[in-house]
């Protein structure tokens, strides 16, 4: 089968392992992946990734609350979340993928998983 060049997408001849043209091809693609847009969304995604792990960490039944304190010395971001659950009652699900938490009070969270809350 024809490999095409992963740049420019144009067949490449030669060696089946190829994986672009030409070294301009190579140095374009590899300059775009570690692109400044690139490397910002990795981070964000590392701090969701890592928000994540921290709540599924101090969650391991499903269901507990916990204090800010505890959450913001792991190292949790509060700013960080992939999406929001707003009950009938107007309250306020913040996940981080499959993990989320409610606030209780000022300095109290319930942490739940997904699959409670989904539609
Ligand atoms: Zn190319």
């Amino acid at each position: 089968m024809d490999q095409l060049c992963k740049e420019c997408k144009i067949k490449i001849f030669g060696r089946v392992d190829k994986k672009f043209c030409s070294d301009q091809c190579r140095t374009t693609w590899n300059n775009r992946l570690n692109s400044d847009s690139t490397k910002f969304m990795r981070n964000i995604n590392n701090i969701l990734r890592k928000n994540r792990r921290i709540l599924a960490g101090l969650n391991p039944s499903g269901k507990t609350k916990v204090t800010k304190t505890k959450l913001l010395d792991e190292g949790f971001k509060f700013s960080y979340f992939t999406n929001e659950y707003i009950t009938k009652s107007k309250n306020v699900y913040r996940f981080c993928y499959d993990q989320g938490y409610i606030a209780l009070d000022k300095n109290l969270y319930t942490l739940v998983v997904r699959q409670e809350y989904v539609e």
